[in-house]
């Protein structure tokens, strides 16, 4: 490691590689600091028995925003990386047995409409271009621009109350259709970036435009192998990675960034510091020393953290047929359940769960004739409800277990190789997440765009952010957003 100062990114996640991407093929010298042993925040990768697990996203959506990196930087993301096509998209199963497969085919999708409730077919027509509106306005348009003054807020403001984005996403989908199960089926897509459909903006409906724009990928190798792309083409622009490397405070001198300081003692200058690890904790923990820290990290206490998950992963000898690669499971109560995933003190008795089944895209993921599972179920963050996930976990590991054997897997646990479990306590302690939360401050409007922590920090001028708690804020779609709007800022103010 130099002593001359670089530009240092702490925080290897997708936000975190995307941006020092970007940056080192800006000219700017970049130094990747990664807490853990491995890249990927969010999406890491466990091996165990020959199964390969990956630990976070496995819907990968706007393979442009993917590719964009590679061609920015002057290589093919095909020497890198094969993303291969999903069909269906998603699975979504009921309890009543019925079942929505939901694919890239208008006609297909039609004709299952129709099944549930032919009236809703027009609906969905008219949704479908509601959703495209909104995915111009909300992504193409406003999705990598940095908010980083009011005024830019009361530039969108006109686009965002022609779209209604005041309503939440349930509300928006539940007028232009009437049948229940299709009300969930177009609006669970808010759960994936950590909201909650009864509260998070419609502007969030665009992820239906955005799936039906570009599709639904997986990265051949999982999505370990799409970090490692990164990774390996950081490296191949001059960057440099470091792993097992966590810092324990910014340090700042005469109003500005001047280095970090590391869990083991060294000390790194830096011209420039973007931070990729949880918003509030850069704040609030590594930003302690410098008043601009503890204030800002109080007022980022107050808003709302988005829930925590429960990810329970398997490997099974044997092969699933017929599954899909990913299945969501809705429970026998929708709202109710999400306005305890949300709010509630305790863990509900029942849950809505999503089913990874990769193989069924790549079976190299698992020994022959083997087959490599996730399942998670949305829960209560640890500020909402302090459990002690010792106790809790190997519960509700059961819980699902039964769940699945009943309904989806029968027979899961006479044929379980391994399995492994990550609670909201491991978000907080692996991943350094606020209360434990899966993804960082809930997507409501009042914490969007400029409402949400500015990609450019507003009092110390190189300090940035990327990630989740930024904008536009999480999925993957979303941190690569925000580390395009951030490395803009970057390298203009590095230059200047
Ligand atoms: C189980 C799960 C499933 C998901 N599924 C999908 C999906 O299918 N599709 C989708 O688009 N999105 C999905 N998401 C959301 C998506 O994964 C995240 O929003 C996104 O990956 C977060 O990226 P990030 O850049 O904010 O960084 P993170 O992934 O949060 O990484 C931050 C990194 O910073 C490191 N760090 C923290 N503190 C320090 C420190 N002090 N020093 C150095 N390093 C530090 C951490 O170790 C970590 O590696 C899922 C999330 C989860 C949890």
């Amino acid at each position: 490691m130099t002593d001359t100062p670089v530009t240092v990114v702490t925080g290897a996640g997708f936000g975190g590689l995307a941006l020092a991407i970007r940056l080192q093929a800006g000219g700017q010298q970049t130094l990747l600091l990664e807490a853990r042993d491995k890249p990927g925040g969010r999406a890491y990768v466990y091996e165990d028995e020959g199964f390969v697990f990956d630990a976070g996203p496995t819907v990968i959506t706007d393979p442009t925003a993917i590719e964009e990196l590679f061609t920015l930087s002057g290589k093919r993301m095909a020497d890198y990386v094969e993303l291969l096509p999903v069909t269906p998209f998603y699975r979504l199963c009921w309890e009543d047995g019925s079942r929505f497969d939901y694919a890239n085919d208008q006609v297909a999708l039609e004709q299952q409409i129709h099944r549930f409730n032919p009236a809703d077919v027009a609906g969905y027509r008219r949704f479908l271009d509601y959703s495209r509106a909104v995915f111009e306005e909300g992504y193409l348009k406003l999705g990598t621009v940095p908010f980083l003054s009011f005024k830019d807020m009361l530039r969108a403001g006109p686009a965002l109350a022609k779209l209604q984005a005041w309503r939440s996403v349930y509300s928006m989908v539940s007028k232009f259709i009437q049948d229940e199960r299709l009300r969930q089926a177009f609006s669970f897509h808010a759960l994936l970036v950590g909201g909650n459909p009864f509260a998070a903006s419609s502007i969030y409906t665009l992820i239906h435009a955005l799936e039906r724009e570009w599709g639904v990928w997986f990265p051949k190798g999982g999505t370990g192998a799409l970090v490692q792309a990164m990774v390996r083409l950081f490296k191949d622009l001059g960057g440099q990675l470091e792993l097992n490397a966590k810092v324990s405070e910014i340090e700042t001198c005469d109003g500005r960034v001047s280095g970090v300081r590391l869990v083991d003692g060294r000390q790194i200058p830096a011209v420039a510091l973007a931070s990729n690890a949880d918003v509030v904790n850069t704040y609030k923990d590594l930003l302690a020393g410098h008043p601009r820290g503890r204030r800002h990290g109080r007022t980022l206490e107050g808003k709302r953290a988005s829930n925590s998950l429960f990810v329970l992963y398997f490997g099974l000898n044997r092969l699933e047929p017929g599954q899909a690669h990913h299945t969501v499971c809705f429970g026998a109560r929708y709202q109710a359940l999400i306005q305890e995933i949300f709010h509630g003190k305790q863990l509900a008795d029942d849950f809505s769960l999503y089913l990874h089944a990769p193989c069924v895209t790549d079976p190299s993921l698992a020994p022959p004739g083997c087959s490599a599972h996730y399942v998670l179920a949305p829960v209560p963050h640890l500020g909402n409800a302090p459990l002690d996930w010792q106790v809790e976990g190997p519960r509700l590991r059961e819980r699902i277990f039964d769940y699945l054997e009943a309904r989806y897997l029968p027979g899961l646990r006479s044929h379980l190789v391994t399995s492994r479990m990550f609670t909201p306590e491991d978000f907080r302690d692996e991943l350094g997440a606020h209360l434990g939360s899966a993804f960082s401050l809930e997507p409501l409007l009042r914490q969007s765009a400029w409402f949400r922590p500015h990609n450019r920090d507003a009092e110390i001028p190189n300090l940035y952010l990327v990630g989740a708690g930024t904008h536009p804020g999480a999925g993957v779609p979303g941190v690569i957003g925000s580390a395009k709007a951030t490395a803009r800022l970057m390298l203009e103010d590095l230059r200047s």
